[in-house]
């Protein structure tokens, strides 16, 4: 049977919102008349999870069920749901039910216009911490102004992406991902349509301070050599300083001031320096260490259980 859409979930530790996430999805799939399916995708879950995902998949052969050897990330379940599933359209959807799976169908109507990849955007946001969302809106600005690709702003993972789409994101085999902006990267038609983001059904979020720099990292070093260029031009402009700084000291020696005296100067001077220096070596790291991830080119994730045909 041909399948048009793939509504894809990443699942880590949601027990308490799949029923609901499998009651909502199907109320809303059904009513669009068209063939879909479910790809639940078991992100390590420890909570139950797991079984709960068999069961459904049990009784409904619409939902298809991939289960992680371990917890390999929300960005990694995102990849394999591509992978697995086998619509003309698909569809991302957080297992939370922060983005409403009603929103579904207005992402597929500007589909059926011809656009081919069709993000939501966040209008407003329900029941989050202040901190959350202005660590959120910064890193939205941060990222849309020192990447190369323009990544929209407010925008998650929540999209619905032609198939042509993801044909060409399965070809990105890169480690340290990025989907929102390898979405953005391929191009295509693409149009965003605004949603209001409601709060958690259940659970806390799975998003910790600590994984969201690292997603920020994720995003900056794949998609911008920003950071590499800073050390250049922080360079630059310390020569350029000492190159007026040298001729002025020896003059003020020579006229007999005293001001740069001491060895406070120089210990602040090569503090300053030495720390400048360390960043730098930090952020040159930071692309060694994805490099050597590349490098050695293990698989992206690992299954426990999937359905057969990819
Ligand atoms: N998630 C996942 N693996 C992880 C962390 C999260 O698959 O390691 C899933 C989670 O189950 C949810 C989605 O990713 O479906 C978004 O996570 P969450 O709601 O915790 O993030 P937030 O909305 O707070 O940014
Ligand atoms: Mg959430």
């Amino acid at each position: 049977m041909k399948v048009i859409y793939s509504v894809v979930a990443p699942i880590y530790n949601e027990i308490e919102n799949l029923p609901e996430l499998y009651r909502r999805v199907k109320e809303v799939m059904d009513s669009s008349g068209e063939t879909w399916e479910l790809v639940l995708v078991d992100d390590g879950s420890t909570d139950g999870s797991t079984e709960k995902i068999r069961e459904l998949a049990q009784v409904d052969k619409t939902v298809r069920p991939v289960i992680f050897a371990r917890n390999f990330g929300h960005q990694v379940a995102i990849t394999a749901g591509w992978d697995y599933s086998r619509g003309d359209a698909i569809i991302i959807i957080d297992a939370d039910l922060q983005d409403p799976p009603e929103t579904m169908l207005e992402l597929a109507k500007k589909w059926k216009e011809g656009y081919e990849v069709v993000y939501a955007v966040r209008a407003e946001r329900e029941g989050e911490s202040w901190f959350k969302k202005f660590t959120a809106a910064m890193f939205y600005r941060l990222i849309y102004s020192i990447t190369d690709v323009k990544i929209p702003v407010d925008t998650g993972d929540f999209r619905l992406m032609d198939r042509k789409v993801v044909n060409v994101l399965k070809q990105m085999n890169e480690r340290h991902r990025f989907p929102r902006g390898m979405s953005a990267w391929v191009g295509f038609r693409q149009i965003g349509v605004t949603y209001k983001r409601a709060a958690r059904v259940a659970g806390v979020t799975k998003y910790p301070f600590s994984k969201m720099l690292k997603l920020a990292l994720n995003a900056i070093t794949g998609f911008s050599y920003f950071p590499l260029q800073v050390a250049t031009y922080f360079g630059f402009f310390s020569a350029g300083v000492s190159i007026f700084a040298i001729p002025l000291v020896i003059y003020m020696r020579m006229t007999g001031s005293g001001a740069f005296f001491g060895q406070a100067t120089t210990l602040i001077a090569v503090l300053f320096l030495g720390g400048v220096q360390l960043i730098s070596l930090g952020i040159l790291g930071e692309y060694i260490g994805r490099l050597y991830d590349e490098a050695k080119g293990r698989p992206l994730y690992i299954v426990r259980d999937a359905p057969e045909e990819q």
